[in-house]
């Protein structure tokens, strides 16, 4: 299916490895010419140069914490009005709510709320203007299903989900579509570091920890970055106009619930 966004530009953030790789490697499958930025200036240009080799579009990779005013200013110099956004950054870390610091909190909002709002202000009118734009948001499945020990996460992903269901319909009339993609198990480096910890809390090997996660899929694996790519490209499709703030669970069924 031709996704009718060849020539468009893209922001995809945080995208040297995992999900936002993903994303960043689907959209260029169709044409779309990037921006792509993580922290790690080497990691992020080896990513950039391969996806110019696979695809052939252009690719400009900007080393910088998305997380930060600087990083916001930096992600959108070398184009500051893309037709396509994707909101990525690293997830908070785990633990006993009551170990988490204000500035714990502030990080985690900075992180998976704020920043996204903020790329989000400075880009919509540009689109708006256009008469397309397409804003998706790397959330989790967290949102739908709070994962106890995954408190900031659950918190300031929901604060953006909120803050989404509002302004998506808003602009819903302007050819600028916003939704979320809520990741389930996916196998990139963020789930490594959950099955250590897993592992150490139920005092068992990684490889134990990892069967024992997969065992409790339906899909029977963890999901693929590709898989996850594929789906962000079809949201920023022609084809997706209409679909509207929505929450997309991609989990290979873990989410127990009919709705
Ligand atoms: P990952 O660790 O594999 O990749 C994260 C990417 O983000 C890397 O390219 C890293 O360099 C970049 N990055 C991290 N912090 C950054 C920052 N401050 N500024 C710029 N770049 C930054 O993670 P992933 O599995 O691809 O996850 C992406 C998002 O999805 C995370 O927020 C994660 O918590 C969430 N998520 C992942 C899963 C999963 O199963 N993988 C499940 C639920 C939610």
């Amino acid at each position: 299916m031709d996704m009718g966004i060849a020539g468009r530009t893209a922001l995809v953030c945080a995208a040297s490895k995992g999900l936002g790789r993903g994303c960043a490697e689907a959209l260029a499958a169709e044409g779309v010419n990037l921006v792509i930025t993580a922290r790690t200036k080497e990691t992020l240009e080896a990513t950039a140069a391969d996806i110019r080799a696979k695809f052939g579009v252009d690719v400009t990779a900007v080393a910088c914490d998305i997380t930060t005013p600087e990083g916001h200013a930096a992600a959108l110099a070398p184009c500051p009005s893309p037709d396509i956004l994707v909101n990525n950054a690293g997830g908070p870390p785990s633990g006993d709510f009551r170990q988490f610091s204000h500035d714990d909190w502030i990080r985690a909002l900075d992180a998976n709320m704020l920043t996204p709002i903020e790329l989000i202000k400075r880009t919509i009118d540009g689109m708006i203007d256009r008469g397309f734009g397409r804003i998706v948001n790397i959330t989790s499945s967290s949102v739908k299903a709070p994962i106890d020990v995954l408190g900031l996460s659950n918190g300031a992903r929901s604060g953006l989900t909120g803050f989404v269901a509002g302004v998506a319909r808003r602009v819903a009339s302007t050819g600028v579509t916003i939704n979320n993609l809520l990741p389930g198990a996916f196998d990139t480096d963020r789930i490594a570091v959950t099955l250590v910890a897993q592992a150490k809390a139920e005092n068992i090997t990684l490889e134990e920890a990892r069967a024992r996660r997969v065992k409790s899929l339906p899909a029977g694996r963890f999901g693929t970055a590709d898989e996850f790519g594929r789906a962000c490209a079809f949201l920023c499709s022609v084809h997706a106009g209409y679909v509207i703030g929505q929450n997309w669970l991609i989990d290979g069924g873990a989410y127990p619930g009919t709705y």
